[in-house]
């Protein structure tokens, strides 16, 4: 599914992020970059040690909640890893929102200050962090609109969904943000 957004355009896809021929590619990383399961994981296991080496000299002290760092990607096709640190689900009530919104942010502006025209996000937060997929996709989809309609640079944003409901889940934050964006 694609939707034209200002100059751009925002496209769902259900696959594998580590495969995705994009100028960058988003991380769902942890606060201190040490990596771990899901898509943490398979971008690691994938990409090789270099991103590793490259986070622990730049980024000794890791990463805030709700913020995003920059990597090389090893041997993935990509140019570029933003690690996002989303937060971990509490219930709603600890500033979980702002802190999804933020991290989505930072990496669409590390995307638009390195040239990337095109970036691909995993639905951060949603796996071991428990964030819920509808809730998660409304946030992802409302940010990527929102930075956008501002900027020129990305053009393309693709979420890049694991599993049919993940799928389903955007598409439907997309559908309905998307509607209502264009009234
Ligand atoms: P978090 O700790 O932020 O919840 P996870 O990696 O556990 O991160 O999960 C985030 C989302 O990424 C989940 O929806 C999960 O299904 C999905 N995911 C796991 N592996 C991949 C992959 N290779 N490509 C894209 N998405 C993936």
């Amino acid at each position: 599914m694609k939707t034209a957004i200002g100059n751009g355009i925002i496209e769902l896809v259900e696959g594998d992020i580590t495969l995705q021929e994009m100028d960058a590619i988003v991380n769902a990383a942890n606060s201190s970059l040490a990596g771990g399961g899901g898509v943490d994981g398979a971008i690691h296991r994938r990409g090789g040690p270099e991103i590793m080496a490259e986070t622990d000299r730049r980024y000794p002290n890791g990463c805030p909640t709700g913020s995003a760092v920059i990597s090389g990607a090893g041997n993935l096709p990509a140019r570029y890893v933003i690690h996002a640190v989303g937060p971990v689900w509490t219930g709603g009530k600890a500033g979980e929102a702002e802190l999804l919104t933020g991290a989505h942010r930072r990496c669409l502006e590390l995307a638009a200050e390195h040239g990337c025209q095109s970036i691909a996000f995993p639905a951060i937060s949603t796996g071991v962090y428990g964030y819920p997929l509808s809730l998660a996709a409304n946030v992802a989809i409302e940010t990527a609109i929102q930075f956008m309609q501002q900027h020129e640079q990305p053009q393309l944003v693709r979420f890049v969904l694991f599993g049919r409901s993940a799928y389903e889940a955007f598409d439907a934050a997309l559908q309905a943000t998307a509607s209502v964006n264009s009234m």
